[in-house]
């Protein structure tokens, strides 16, 4: 698809001076989500970055614009060295993906209206006609659609295969995927994983994806990653072999359940084809919601750090419950596998998590409508603790073969902690648990 895309519509982002170390030493993103990627001096001192309200960008003379477009296509080596259209970018915009890329340790980021844009958009970009897609699973819902009913319009294929796999099922996989592609004659166009997976939280193992990569396939197919349960804190999933990481922004980074947006972060030649497309579509994240991304990202390590301190306390309260049968959470890893994959990957176990009541709906709904802190409400990463069912409400819609696959069962109540005070959740959780 990227083929079709007019050059002319690709302006690239110009790079703005920073300072990444003092002497020697390397800040750290949590210092530098204060100030990097916007100077005071070009907007009359103000402190804080103001919110650009504009469709367009004035050239200061037009020779000037000669030159935006001289970049812009490719006359003159460089790319775009300006603002030029607002479909295209704008300062709070670019602001925010230079901060988001620090996190993960990224040449270049992109942001989107949402999450599902950034990836349909990443999707697209990739993808042609007989193509195939390899995905772990389960994915997020609208991640699974995607693939399966729209991409499917368009030729594009997939084989998918369980978040746990060990890498010789993940090299057999490809096998697969690329004897698939060649009798579709394309290509496999892409490996695109989420870990830990939703709601089971089994971790994928990005070392050993990157091994089978590079044994079956080429390096021309990227690896991506939804990292929005453990992202950008507790896995920085480009340090193990992942080519672009993904994210839900709406989640921990924004993390105060008050927007909707979406990223992804790369490597430049992996973002170029993301970001020629997105050109051409829109689906860039507005300028307000730029602003207040930023302001989250100043405070998303104290808040990450916070739920996860909180969710431990509250699981080692749970886990003791008579009235609990078990937990899925990362803290209590029971398979020596999937805690071999945690312990190379994570720095931690997150605030999302899975608790299956003794019992079935009923308990579960008794659970649920007696929390008083605890919000009734789907998404997580939120300062606020939410808890909902999942059999009920995100995955209503799957067929209940694939529910039982998955482990999706009626006693299956998600949490995500969040940043209240450790000892008032676990009372909330104990009057809630003693009216079941
Ligand atoms: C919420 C979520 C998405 C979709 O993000 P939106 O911002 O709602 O579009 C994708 N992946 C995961 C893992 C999510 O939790």
């Amino acid at each position: 698809m990227t083929d079709v895309i007019d050059p002319n519509e690709a302006p690239r982002r110009t790079s703005k001076p920073a300072r990444t170390s003092i002497g020697g030493h390397e800040l750290k993103p949590s210092t530098l989500m204060m100030g990097y990627g916007y100077d005071p001096v070009l907007s009359e001192g103000s402190l804080k970055p103001p919110i650009f309200l504009t469709s367009t960008f004035a050239f200061p003379s037009a020779a000037d614009g000669k030159h935006h477009f001289e970049g812009i296509t490719g006359k003159r080596p460089g790319g775009a060295d300006g603002l030029v259209y607002s479909r295209f970018n704008g300062p709070n915009q670019e602001i925010l993906e230079d901060r988001l890329g620090i996190w993960d340790g990224a040449e270049d980021a992109l942001a989107f209206s949402s999450g599902m844009t950034a990836i349909c958009v990443l999707m697209m970009a990739y993808v042609s006609q007989g193509d195939v897609i390899v995905h772990s699973g389960p994915l997020y819902a609208a991640s699974e659609g995607f693939v399966s009913k729209v991409l499917s319009k368009f030729g594009v294929t997939y084989v998918d295969f369980p978040a746990g796999a060990s890498g010789e099922q993940m090299q057999a996989v490809l096998e697969k995927a690329r004897e698939q592609a060649e009798s579709q004659g394309g290509k496999v166009a892409m490996i695109y994983l989420e870990s830990p997976a939703n709601p089971t939280n089994a971790l994928v193992d990005i070392e050993a994806m990157r091994k089978a990569r590079d044994t079956v396939l080429s390096a021309d197919c990227p690896i991506a990653i939804d990292n929005t349960f453990l992202g950008p804190l507790w896995q920085r999933p480009l340090d193990h072999g992942a080519d672009i990481v993904v994210y839900s922004l709406t989640k921990y980074v924004g993390g105060h359940s008050d927007l909707v947006a979406g990223s992804i972060a790369g490597a430049r030649k992996w973002m170029d084809p993301v970001r020629m497309l997105r050109n051409t579509m829109g689906g860039i994240c507005d300028p307000n919601t730029a602003w207040m991304l930023l302001r989250s990202l100043e405070t998303v390590e104290l808040r990450m750090q916070r739920a996860g301190e909180n969710a431990a306390k509250v699981c080692e309260f749970l886990r003791q419950h008579p009235k609990v049968e078990r937990l899925a959470y990362l803290g209590f890893i029971s398979d020596a596998r999937q805690q071999d994959i945690f312990d190379r990957h994570c720095t931690g176990a997150g605030s999302t998590f899975s608790l299956f009541i003794k019992g079935g709906e009923a308990e579960s709904f008794r659970f649920l409508d007696n929390l008083s802190i605890a919000k009734l409400a789907v998404s997580l990463g939120g300062t606020e603790t939410l808890a909902s069912h999942p059999a009920a409400m995100t995955h209503l819609s799957v067929p209940d073969e694939r529910k039982a696959a998955l482990g999706i069962t009626d006693n299956l109540v998600r949490i995500s902690i969040g940043i209240e005070d450790p000892d008032d959740l676990i009372a909330d959780f104990e009057q809630a648990l003693a009216k079941v």
